[in-house]
């Protein structure tokens, strides 16, 4: 029986460990790669202290943080399963040579964060990072007097291009919905304050009703082609982002409570439905997906469960 497993080897986990190892915690910290989102996040300019880095190298010094203190990241484990048993936890998980082995552990710390959706169109995978981006918070400012495109119908793609019409030219946003009142204008989930800015926005050009079928370019995006009523068209542009969805990758954490989405419910704790399984980052409900926010609940979660083990019991 070990103190606790932390799940992940990024932002939330790293900041996790780096609590429990300097509270002297008998810990593992399991992880299927080292950087997660962090390391494909391209150029990072908000993490506080360093101007600019490269997602990559951030990660890299997580790690590297983590491990001046000894601690050893087991890379290459894949976790399936975390089995509530009594008072304690066990953690399924495939290790690096493919074996299935089984921790059992106090408490759990998940810090396993998301994966954007695809929107599964041709030269998508082949021009990401290229003009393809799914983080308009990270990327939109490389768009400066360029043309742009947001492929989404939701808060964040609504966000997205409110925040490219201050600096696209202009910021176009391809709803698969018609403008119809049923449809809230063609963004049914998205909220009637963000619709109506989108929809008084000078800069802002909206495509109802259009289903994404290809994105052009050879070693850059040129372009976007769509279908709607009328036929199928190419629209010239320099960067397509893609805000159709995220998926939490929580599916292995089972017996925690999580909304519709998959994102674990926590409270403002890290505590998840059950006790002494806690979570941080983007795989939990909180709203904003940023590495800052990811690294701070990283802490909450170490600290609730360091007292969760002090107080724990045989
Ligand atoms: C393109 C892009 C650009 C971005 N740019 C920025 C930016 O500039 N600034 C910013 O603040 N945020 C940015 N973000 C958001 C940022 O990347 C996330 O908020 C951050 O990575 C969340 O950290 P995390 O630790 O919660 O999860 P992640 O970084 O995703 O890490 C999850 C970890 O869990 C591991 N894992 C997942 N499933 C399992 C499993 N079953 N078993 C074992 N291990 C598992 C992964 O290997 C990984 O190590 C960007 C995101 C994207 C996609």
């Amino acid at each position: 029986m070990i103190d606790l497993v932390i799940i992940g080897g990024s932002a939330a986990s790293c900041s996790a460990a780096i609590y429990a190892t300097r509270r002297q915690l008998n810990f593992r910290m399991i992880t299927q790669n080292i950087g997660g989102e962090v390391a494909l996040s391209g150029v990072v300019n908000n993490w506080p202290g360093i101007i600019d880095i490269q997602g990559f190298e951030l990660a890299d010094q997580f790690a590297k943080h983590v491990r001046s203190y000894g601690v050893k990241i087991e890379e290459g484990w894949y976790v399936e399963n975390i089995v509530p048993t009594k008072n304690y936890q066990v953690v399924v998980a495939k290790n690096p040579a493919g074996k299935v082995e089984k921790l059992q552990t106090k408490a759990v710390i998940i810090g396993t964060g998301i994966h954007p959706k695809k929107l599964s169109v041709p030269s998508e995978e082949r021009l990401d990072h290229k003009g393809v981006t799914s983080c308009t918070v990270c990327d939109g400012p490389l768009y400066k007097g360029k043309v742009t495109v947001t492929v989404g119908s939701g808060n964040s793609a609504l966000e997205s291009a409110l925040m490219l019409a201050e600096i696209a030219k202009p910021a176009y946003i391809i709803s698969k919905f018609p403008d119809t009142p049923e449809t809230q204008g063609g963004f049914p989930k998205g909220e009637k304050i963000l619709i109506d800015k989108l929809k008084a926005h000078k800069n802002i050009k909206i495509i109802y009703a259009a289903k994404t079928l290809e994105i052009t370019g050879d070693k850059k995006v040129e372009g976007i082609k769509y279908q709607d009523a009328i036929g199928v068209h190419t629209l010239a542009v320099d960067g397509v982002m893609v805000h159709v969805g995220a998926i939490p990758n929580s599916g292995f954490a089972g017996p925690v409570a999580k909304n519709k989405q998959g994102e674990i419910f926590v409270d403002t704790k890290c505590h998840t439905t059950v006790p002494g399984i806690f979570a941080a980052g983007d795989v939990t409900d909180i709203p904003h997906k940023q590495i800052v926010i990811a690294a701070g609940q990283g802490v909450i979660a170490a600290l609730e469960a360091i007292g969760y083990i002090n107080t724990w019991m045989p």
